[in-house]
């Protein structure tokens, strides 16, 4: 049989070159006469997006009927790898059976920012539970047979922008914080894919950057799969594949085969890269998959009660004040809200699923016979009118019990672009108010993929956290609202008190083009903690209907070296009536004096189901790496010579006393002349004090001028100055909205970004022959008022 290596011989130059993108939307190329068969991608994570025909990364176009799971945001607040890997696999088997070769997920890209319109589709602030979590994921679909592909490596934290964004980030957060989770995932569960993210990374484009693809991913992590690009990620095709890259996606039609067969022959194009390229692709597209031998409708029905139970393992308690849930089900309760009927339950943009059915709220209570009367209350539409508002207040002053349903509408969360800020809507609030004015047993569920401000939070007794939960979240609302289902989900992101208290929030998306990451590691509870900065819900935090104790920590040694591990051993004591489950939580710590250390991080944790009044011995194991830190110098993770604490906690602030460890490592680099704010970070981050302390300057944002504009500019920079491109951008919108019946839908605001602010050079590439590069060099010509040039081409 043929090896790779000798079907790479084989090829000529020009079929070297072409496997190295794709055959169209979702598809790799196939080159038959030799024998190569080509592979198919599909959307991802929270279940399949399979389309059959034309492709878009928006979901507008219909796709196949795929279980639709709770979102990642939701997924990961399980704590549980377990269940998680159910979801993987089942999702793996809805991949066979539609013959998907690869699943385009998951998305592991740390939550910088409560703000980032794509939050709902990332697991959490912390690397070590967003890499657990996506390893498990990983694993368990490749077990079914079907490719996973990771995303969107690396330091994609924002939307706004996301084409041209240059994510600055010093040493120590890249590797600690960015690189950390998608490390995990890697050297645990070794996905067949990856995909390089949009934007740039101090200063080079993902999918040219060298040093991310190739020094760390391939060469430090052992990474044997095939680097893909985003939708219309790749910059240069020469570079890309120099540095790393094996597959532009989608196709570009060969737009840059001829200038990399080129490259190739004269020896700017490596051969070994490109054999690198083409025989990664090969590998993918020969790797014999199982057929799916099942029956289609029972797997669908299975994976439905799926992502229901992933649900009620992940749906939050966040209060629960008197013990007013769960509820009594022999008096009628008042459901206030039009979440409560139109409940969402997944997010916008290329993760959207088509699910054979699901359950509103609403619905939920029907199918559990949970008696309740309704009123509307509020519009998603942000006004109320004064009747729906006043007829709820009149019901609530009679009810016993009142379930507001809350949440952001579909409109404020999506792919493509960011949240522009952390409130939910002005009428939710006040109608929240006035109903805790009214009727002291209020109780709220929040809908809503991220964090919101919830400024009534002390005026409500109960809150439960929904996130968005997949097809029958309505079921699963319903149980845990009856006790059916003893909630056990635990916050995998802090919830700030207001956006204000973000380490981030005065510089995200101020300036997106040139992002300074300037809190550095200080993200989420790594900055609340050591900032003392009051939050509404830490990180971890979650309750339930029955109690739990952590007692009698234990370390099988107080000294740690390389290479070797320390044992964790905690006894973990249900102590309440009703049978539940806790999530153990082990921290490693720092003196409060280091630079760039928090005061802990998770480094370990487990979930443990307890019989009321059950209790068990915990033992969780720390490697050396859990010690570790990163170091530049010698560009690894060394473990160092200092004082460690071991925290053992049910969430990163409600922790047993530390333990304390002796790391025998290599000592410490000094932090000596760092800003203070890096030792003790109080109030914001500035970026001169971040320019001092990486070397990375924040470039200002300039209104690029006629003379300047190139093929990088997007069409609503170019179109400042030109009357023919925002001519023709506008029939291009309105083209690819026609089908979008509303203006204000996150799908039509979504495909607005997408042709008004892609890069004209990104456009002409997914175009499908469309644009031709031709064409946007005269645009370019045109609005730079080289007319001449425009006209005759030079
Ligand atoms: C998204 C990816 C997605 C791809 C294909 C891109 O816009 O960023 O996550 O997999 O489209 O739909």
């Amino acid at each position: 049989m043929q090896t790779i290596q000798d079907k790479l011989t084989e090829l000529t130059p020009e079929e070297l070159i072409s496997l190295t993108s794709g055959a169209d939307f979702w598809k790799s190329v196939a080159i038959p006469e030799k024998q190569i068969p080509s592979f198919r991608m599909s959307d991802g994570p929270n279940g399949l997006r399979y389309q059959a025909s034309e492709g878009d990364a928006l979901g507008i176009n219909k796709s196949a009927i795929s279980t639709c799971f709770p979102t990642a945001s939701a997924v990961a607040c399980t704590w549980d790898p377990d269940l998680v890997s159910e979801m993987g696999q089942a999702i793996g088997l809805e991949a066979r059976s539609l013959n998907v070769d690869m699943v385009l997920g998951p998305g592991i890209n740390i939550k910088r920012n409560p703000l980032c319109g794509r939050n709902f589709e990332y697991f959490s602030e912390d690397p070590y539970l967003a890499g657990m979590i996506g390893a498990a994921w990983i694993k368990s679909l490749q077990s079914k047979g079907a490719a996973a592909c990771l995303k969107h490596f690396a330091g994609n934290n924002q939307e706004n922008d996301r084409l041209l964004s240059d994510s600055l980030i010093d040493p120590t957060a890249l590797h600690e914080m960015y690189l950390e989770a998608f490390r995990i995932a890697v050297q645990t569960a070794q996905p067949e894919g990856i995909m390089c993210s949009y934007n740039k990374i101090n200063g080079t484009y993902s999918s040219d950057n060298d040093y991310l693809l190739t020094e760390m991913l391939r060469n430090q992590w052992g990474f044997k799969g095939a680097v893909i690009t985003d939708w219309g990620a790749l910059n240069n095709k020469v570079a890309s594949i120099n540095a790393g890259t094996d597959l532009e996606m989608p196709t570009s039609r060969g737009m840059f085969d001829p200038e990399a067969v080129k490259a190739l022959k004269d020896g700017h194009l490596k051969r070994s890269a490109v054999n690198r390229a083409a025989g990664n692709v090969i590998r993918i597209a020969e790797t014999k998959r199982p057929a799916f031998k099942g029956d289609r409708t029972t797997l669908l029905k299975d994976n439905g009660e799926l992502a229901q139970r992933i649900e009620e393992n992940a749906a939050v308690l966040l209060k629960n004040d008197d013990q007013i849930l769960p509820i009594s089900t022999s008096e009628k309760i008042l459901v206030v809200g039009q979440m409560a009927v139109d409940t969402r339950y997944q997010g916008a943009g290329s993760s959207h699923i088509n699910p054979p059915s699901h359950t509103s709220i609403l619905q939920g209570l029907d199918k559990a016979k949970i008696a309740y009367d309704y009123q509307q209350g509020y519009g998603f539409s942000n006004s109320n009118t004064g009747a729906l508002t006043e007829a709820a207040i009149a019901a609530a002053k009679n009810a016993k019990t009142v379930v507001f349903v809350a949440g952001l509408p579909e409109s404020d969360e999506s792919e493509g672009f960011d949240r522009q800020n952390m409130n939910l809507p002005a009428n939710q609030n006040a109608l929240i108010e006035r109903l805790a004015a009214v009727n002291p047993n209020l109780i709220v569920l929040l809908v809503a993929g991220a964090p919101t401000e919830l400024p009534w939070l002390s005026k409500v007794k109960g809150l439960i956290n929904l996130y968005l939960g997949g097809q029958f979240v309505g079921d699963a609302a319903a149980r845990i609202l009856a006790g059916a289902v003893n909630p056990s989900g635990k916050l995998a992101e802090s919830y700030p008190i207001s956006y204000q208290d973000v380490a981030s929030a005065d510089i995200y998306d101020r300036n997106p083009r040139s992002v300074g990451y300037a809190e550095s590691v200080y993200v989420g509870y790594r900055y609340y903690e050591k900032a003392d900065q009051p939050v509404a819900f830490p990180f971890g935090y979650g309750q339930s209907y029955t109690t739990f104790q952590l007692s009698d920590p234990s370390l099988s040694g107080t000294e740690i070296q390389t290479g070797q591990s320390i044992e964790v051993t905690v006894t973990v004591a249900n102590t309440g009536d009703r049978d539940g489950a806790e999530v153990v939580q082990v921290y490693v710590g720092n003196s409060p004096k280091r630079a760039l250390k928090p005061l802990k991080e998770l480094k370990g944790f487990q979930k443990v189901f307890l019989k009321a009044g059950e209790r068990k011995r915990v033992t969780i194991s720390l490697s050396d790496h859990a010690f570790s830190e990163w170091n530049d110098a010698s560009q690894s993770w060394q473990l160092p010579a200092a004082e460690k604490f071991v925290i053992v906690g049910t969430s990163s602030a409600q922790t047993l006393p530390p333990l304390s460890v002796k790391a025998n490592g290599q000592s410490v680099p000094s932090d000596k002349n760092l800003p203070s704010w890096y030792v003790k970070p109080t109030g914001k981050p500035n970026l001169a004090d971040f320019s001092k302390m990486s070397g990375l300057t924040v470039q200002p944002f300039v209104t690029t001028q006629p003379g300047q504009y190139t093929r990088l500019n997007t069409p609503r920079e170019l179109g400042a100055h030109s009357i023919i491109v925002r001519k023709i951008a506008n029939i291009v919108k309105k083209n690819m909205t026609k089908d979008i019946p509303d203006p204000n839908s996150p799908e039509a605001k979504f495909m607005e970004t997408i042709v008004m602010d892609t890069p004209l050079i990104r456009l002409a590439q997914q175009s499908a022959g469309k644009l031709s590069l031709a064409l946007v060099d005269k645009l370019v010509a045109v609005a730079n008022r080289h007319y001449v040039k425009a006209a005759f081409g030079r």
